[in-house]
């Protein structure tokens, strides 16, 4: 049994370009509802912490200066099977192999650039999502 709850962000380059109005609008129309949802900044500590996972990596210095590089949208998601839903949604992680119509393929630039965060399990989308909101925060 899967969870219904998924987190996102929607990362600097995209909210930069001007992107964040239209990517929410086509994660709404997919289907999921919004039940938690902020502008921040992170600083390169906070990315750092939010990555942890990914530290030793060849890219984790990138990644999160990358991240903390500009305001960026927070949001947790609900639909039925919500991580690979939405994962499926948003397309591979590099956006040059991403699926024609996926949210990576038509906003990512690269690598890093790619658009979009979604949580790979649900112990990562509950972790994520306490990271960035409190309980009052998400109804
Ligand atoms: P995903 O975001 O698809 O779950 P990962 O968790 O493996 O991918 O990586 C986290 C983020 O780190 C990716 O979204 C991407 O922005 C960045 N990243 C992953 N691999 C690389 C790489 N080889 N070079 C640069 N950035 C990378
Ligand atoms: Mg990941």
């Amino acid at each position: 049994m899967t969870g219904k709850i998924t987190f996102t962000m929607i990362k600097p380059s995209a909210f930069a370009a001007g992107h964040a109005g239209q990517i929410l609008a086509r994660i709404e129309e997919a289907g999921y509802r919004i039940i938690a949802l902020k502008k921040v900044t992170l600083s390169l500590e906070q990315a750092g912490s939010f990555y942890e996972m990914h530290q030793g990596k060849p890219f984790y210095d990138e990644l999160t200066a990358m991240m903390s590089s500009g305001p960026i949208v927070a949001a947790v998601l609900e639909k039925e099977n919500a991580v690979e839903a939405f994962r499926t949604f948003i397309g591979a992680t590099d956006p040059a192999k991403a699926a024609e119509g996926t949210i990576r393929k038509l906003y990512g630039k690269s690598l890093s650039e790619n658009a979009v965060h979604g949580s790979d399990s649900d112990e990562s989308a509950a972790r994520e999502s306490a990271f960035f909101f409190s309980s009052l925060e998400m109804f």
